[in-house]
C-alpha cells in the first residue's frame, strides 16, 4: 500500500509517519530527512538543497522528484510505503502518479492531518533545543525547571533558526500556496481522508489507522 501523508509543517507528520509504516509493515520516505542525510554527508545533492532548507522554501521540483523516485526504487518499498513531506506540489503530485503507473502501481490513500495554523505557531515558535545534548523542549508544553536551562545536563537551551516566527509564517504561507491544493488533487482521485491532528500522539495515530481502515470520505 502506497499512502501520502499531507499536513502542514508542524503538524506532528513525522512522528505519525513512523508509527504508521510500523503498523502496516511499510518503508518510511521522508524527503526532508532525504535532504538533511544529503546534508550531513556533504553530497552535491545536499549542497543544491541547503539554501531553500534554510529559508523555508521549497527545493525544486525536479531535484525532489528524481530523489525521492531513487528512493523508491530501493526494495524496501516493495512492501508498502508511507510518503511524509512528499508530493509537496501538483507536479510532484503527478510525477509520482505518472512514475507509479508505469510500474502499475498508485497511491492507494491520502490522509490529510488537519492542524489550525495557531496551533502550529504555537507548538513550532515555543521549541528550545539543549545546545549540548539536543534534548527537545517547550516553553508552555514542556518547560525546564529552570528557564533557559536543559534538565539533563545543565546546557543552554535556543531556538533553532527554522522555528523563529517569520520562518514558521513563510513555511506556512508556502504550504497554504503549494501543498493545500494537492487535499483537491487526492479528494478528486477518491482516495482522500481527511483526519482531525489536534490532540495526543497515540489519539491521532488511532484516527489515522481508522481512516487508513474505513476508506476514502
Ligand atoms: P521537512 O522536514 O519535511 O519539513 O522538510 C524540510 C525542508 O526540506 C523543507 O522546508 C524544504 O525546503 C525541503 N523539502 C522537503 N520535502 C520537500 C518537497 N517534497 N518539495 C520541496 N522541498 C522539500
Amino acid at each position: 500500500m502506497i499512502v501520502v501523508l499531507l499536513g502542514p509543517p508542524g503538524a506532528g507528520k513525522g512522528t505519525q509517519a513512523v508509527r504508521l509504516a510500523e503498523r502496516q509493515g511499510a518503508a518510511h520516505v521522508a524527503s526532508g530527512d532525504l535532504f538533511r542525510e544529503a546534508l550531513a554527508a556533504g553530497t552535491a545533492l545536499g549542497r543544491q538543497a541547503q539554501g531553500y532548507m534554510d529559508r523555508g522554501e521549497l527545493v525544486p521540483d525536479d531535484i525532489v522528484v528524481e530523489m525521492v523516485l531513487e528512493r523508491l526504487a530501493q526494495p524496501d518499498c516493495d512492501r508498502g510505503v508511507i510518503l511524509d513531506g512528499f508530493p509537496r506540489t501538483a507536479a510532484q503530485a503527478e510525477a509520482l502518479d505518472a512514475a507509479l503507473a508505469a510500474q502499475g502501481r498508485r497511491v492507494d490513500a491520502a490522509l490529510a492531518m488537519d492542524v489550525p495554523a495557531e496551533a502550529i505557531l504555537e507548538r513550532m515558535t515555543g521549541r528550545r533545543i539543549c545546545r549540548e545534548c539536543q534534548a527537545p523542549y517547550h516553553v508552555r508544553f514542556n518547560p525546564p525547571a529552570r528557564a533557559g536551562q536543559c534538565d539533563r545536563c545543565g546546557g543552554a537551551l535556543y531556538q533553532r533558526d527554522d522555528d523563529r516566527e517569520e520562518t514558521v509564517r513563510h513555511r506556512l504561507a508556502v504550504y497554504q500556496a503549494q501543498t493545500l491544493p494537492l487535499v483537491a488533487y487526492y479528494r478528486q482521485q477518491g482516495i482522500l481522508r481527511q483526519v482531525d491532528g489536534l490532540g495526543g500522539v497515540d489519539e491521532i495515530t488511532a484516527r489515522l489507522v481508522r481512516a487508513l481502515d474505513a476508506g476514502a470520505d
